[in-house]
Order: structure tokens, then C-alpha cells, then sequence
């Protein structure tokens, strides 16, 4: 009767922590969603998040016969450890320290170093400790299983500029730089170079070290599907009866790349405008129900008045919130714009900083109302597409002289090399 009772006990002290641990992970991942917008972290979530991580260990480690110090190490360490590992790709969105870069270049299966404890631990039969594990590795293998193998990713040439930029920052040493920074899509065969494409049922390629780092181009596989996902948002805008422009330095591909993409672009700028008709709300319904019919993931962030929406389907809640692990992404930005008066003067505005986009006099960032609307349109990506109606003065007011080649966003060391090979469209 006594056995019965304890192993019942014992089975409940084991749900608990894996319950625990699991509400836990879900808030810390959730918590990525802002360094991976560029964002600080929001207050109340990390709390939130620091709250439960000290409950899981306080759980695991403080039992009737008071604190087990070895248990209090063990679950503690294993977290930091493992929401090291986890964080890193979204903390790498930004220049990181040669550790975290490590981290996220191996993040998607680091995670199952914690095997090693959680056999260590059912040698040592704590319970809790046992549930914690458990749970950890149950993630780990859910995060890293349903992306191998790589078969599914198709083979794309990289020819012409893509090829030169390549060799110049390889310093011709094209295997040897592969190897160097882990470049894993990289196939050298017989002399040509291949990019093992990345897909909508794969993880997308690593844009912050290739492009940002590295100074490489975007690979033709998520230039295809920027393209993809530029097109579609535009036309659930269009169906949807929304106002909307291209953006940025999307806009910018579009007039002086001749329709294309920025060679080392990561991601696309879309615009729209919120009028009587049209809320915040019903703008994040309407995109949230048109992206969920076809697979895309939309992001927001109300108070910023931003949307990010992606290439990766959305999965399941608040599973989904995995995706705040990967280490690139295929996005469309979408900024918010409100109609409002400036010293007088209509104006279209918006609440983060874009390039050099004057301040509004309510303290946002705008363009006078007539250099957008009414839209206009331009080619783009093999189709047409809306841009502001004098697309050449919002760059002016956004970049200054746009027409001089500036790498927003690569790294200095990557630019200066990248300045050997000619960045212009005459040169393609
Ligand atoms: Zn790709």
C-alpha cells in the first residue's frame, strides 16, 4: 500500500517538472521573438520567464527533506546551459560574441547534448530531475528531427555576380572558406559551384552570418521565395483592399537594381496605410486568416505598429514559437502607416525609424502624403507591383542619394572586400 502510494506521488512530482519545464521553454522561446525583431525584450515576459525558470529548479531541488544542493546545480546548469544554446541564433541576429556565434551555428542540435546528464540522471533516480530531462530531450528531438535529412533542399548554380562576390570574399579559396565558417549549402563539384537551396519544409539559410557577415549575396534559393513572399502579401493587401507601396530598400532594388532585389538583401519592405475603414485589428485579421490558408507565419507587434510576416509555415500553438530558434529567415516587414497632420501638412506616418525619414511633429517618422498616394505601380520580381506614387523622391527622403551603392547592414571588413566587385546593374 505504501509502494502504491509513493510511486503515485512519485509519477505526479514527475508531471509537474516536466509540465513546469515545458511552460518554461514555451515563454523562454517566445521571449526570442524580440532580439529577433530587433527588439528589446518585453519586461513583463522576462519576468514572466525568470519567474518560472526559478520555480522549475526551486521545484526540482527543494523537497520534504529540505534542499538537495546536487539537484539544485544539476537542474539549474542544464538550464543555463541548454537556454544558452536555444537563444543564441536569435541573440546572433546582431554582431555576438565568438561563443554565442558557436552556439547558433550548431544550435539546432546542441540541445541534445543534455542525453549525456539525462542518462547521468536516471542512474541517480531524482524524479524531478528525471522530468526535467525527460522534457528537454522530448524538445530537443522534436526541434531537430522533423528537419533531417537534408534531402529535400535542390540544388541551385551560383553563376555570374552571386560567383564573384563569393571568390572575392573567399579570397579564391572557395572550399576552404566553406569550411572555415561552416557553410554548409556549399557543393563543389567538377568545378562548379552549387547552393543546396534551402525550402519551405527546411530550415532557411543563416542570412545574419552569410549576407550580414560574410557579405555574400542572398542565395538564389531565398531570393526565390523573398519574390514568392513579396507577391503573395501584396496580393492579400490587394484582395483585401489595402493601400500599400513598396518600401525600403525593396523600393530601392526595384529603381535601381531595374526590378530586382538589392544583391545582399534580407527581407522585404512593404508598406500600407490604415484609414477609417481599415484598423489595426482588421488589418491583423485579414493578413492572419489569408497567411494561415497558405502557410505563412505572421508576427505582431501592436504597439510598434509592425507586422513580420514569413516564408516558414505557421505549425502549431504556441509550438510554433520554435521557429524563434531558427537562425535566418525568410521575411516580409510590414510597416504600418497612419494618415496624420505635420506642421500643417498631411503626412503618412509611422512609429519606427526608417533610413532618414524625417520626424513628424507628434514625434513619429513620415512622408508627405502626395509623395505616396495614390500609389503607383513598378515592375519587380517578375511582376507588378505598388510603389509610392514618386518612388525616387521617398528614397530621397528615406536614403539621400540613393543612387550611390551604401552595404546597409554588412559587416565594415565584408563591405571593403565587397567593394572589389562591381555592384552595379551594368556590371551583372
Ligand atoms: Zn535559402
Amino acid at each position: 500500500m505504501l509502494t502504491e502510494v509513493s510511486s503515485a506521488a512519485l509519477t505526479i512530482s514527475f508531471v509537474i517538472t516536466v509540465a513546469l519545464y515545458v511552460v518554461t521553454y514555451l515563454s523562454f522561446i517566445r521571449l526570442l521573438r524580440y532580439p529577433r525583431n530587433w527588439r528589446p525584450p518585453s519586461l513583463a515576459l522576462s519576468l514572466t520567464t525568470a519567474g518560472l525558470v526559478t520555480l522549475t529548479v526551486g521545484y526540482v531541488s527543494v523537497s520534504s527533506d529540505g534542499l538537495d544542493p546536487v539537484a539544485l546545480a544539476v537542474s539549474a546548469g542544464i538550464i543555463a546551459v541548454l537556454f544558452s544554446i536555444i537563444a543564441a541564433p536569435a541573440v546572433a541576429f546582431r554582431p555576438a560574441p565568438r561563443w554565442v556565434e558557436f552556439l547558433a551555428r550548431h544550435g539546432d542540435y546542441a540541445g541534445l547534448w543534455v542525453l549525456a546528464p539525462a542518462i547521468a540522471a536516471y542512474a541517480a533516480l531524482n524524479v524531478k530531475l528525471l522530468g526535467l530531462l525527460a522534457a528537454a530531450v522530448a524538445i530537443e528531438l522534436v526541434w531537430f528531427l522533423p528537419r533531417r535529412p537534408n534531402d529535400r533542399r535542390r540544388l541551385y548554380p551560383i553563376v555570374g555576380h552571386d560567383l564573384a562576390v563569393l571568390k572575392a570574399q573567399a579570397n579564391g579559396d572557395i572550399e576552404g572558406f566553406a569550411r572555415q565558417h561552416g557553410i554548409d549549402e556549399l557543393v563543389l563539384s567538377d568545378g562548379t559551384v552549387n547552393w543546396r537551396g534551402c525550402a519551405k519544409e527546411t530550415l532557411p539559410c543563416p542570412f545574419n552570418l552569410y549576407i550580414n557577415r560574410l557579405g555574400l549575396n542572398t542565395a538564389p534559393c531565398c531570393r526565390e521565395h523573398m519574390a514568392e513572399l513579396c507577391h503573395y502579401v501584396a496580393s492579400c493587401l490587394g484582395d483585401m483592399g489595402v493601400v500599400h507601396w513598396l518600401e525600403g530598400g525593396t523600393l530601392l532594388g526595384a529603381v535601381r537594381e531595374n526590378g530586382r532585389l538589392l544583391a545582399w538583401e534580407d527581407d522585404i519592405d512593404l508598406s500600407v496605410v490604415l484609414d477609417d475603414a481599415r484598423t489595426f485589428d482588421s488589418l491583423v485579421a485579414g493578413l492572419a486568416e489569408c497567411c494561415a490558408r497558405d502557410g505563412y507565419y505572421v508576427d505582431v507587434f501592436k504597439n510598434k505598429r509592425f507586422i513580420a510576416i514569413s516564408y516558414d509555415p505557421p505549425g502549431v500553438w504556441p509550438f510554433s514559437w520554435g521557429r524563434y530558434r531558427m537562425r535566418g529567415e525568410i521575411r516580409l516587414d510590414l510597416a504600418v502607416y497612419r494618415h496624420a497632420l505635420s506642421y500643417g501638412k498631411p503626412v503618412l506616418e509611422r512609429k519606427i525609424l526608417k533610413g532618414a525619414m524625417p520626424l513628424t511633429e507628434s514625434g513619429g517618422y513620415g512622408v508627405p502624403r502626395e509623395v505616396v498616394l495614390p500609389t503607383s505601380t513598378i515592375a519587380f520580381l517578375g511582376g507588378n507591383i505598388a510603389c509610392p506614387n514618386n518612388p525616387k523622391e521617398y528614397l530621397r527622403l528615406v536614403y539621400g542619394d540613393f543612387g550611390e551603392v551604401v552595404y546597409t547592414y554588412v559587416d565594415a571588413a565584408a563591405a571593403k572586400t565587397r567593394c572589389r566587385v562591381a555592384d552595379s546593374p551594368r556590371h551583372r
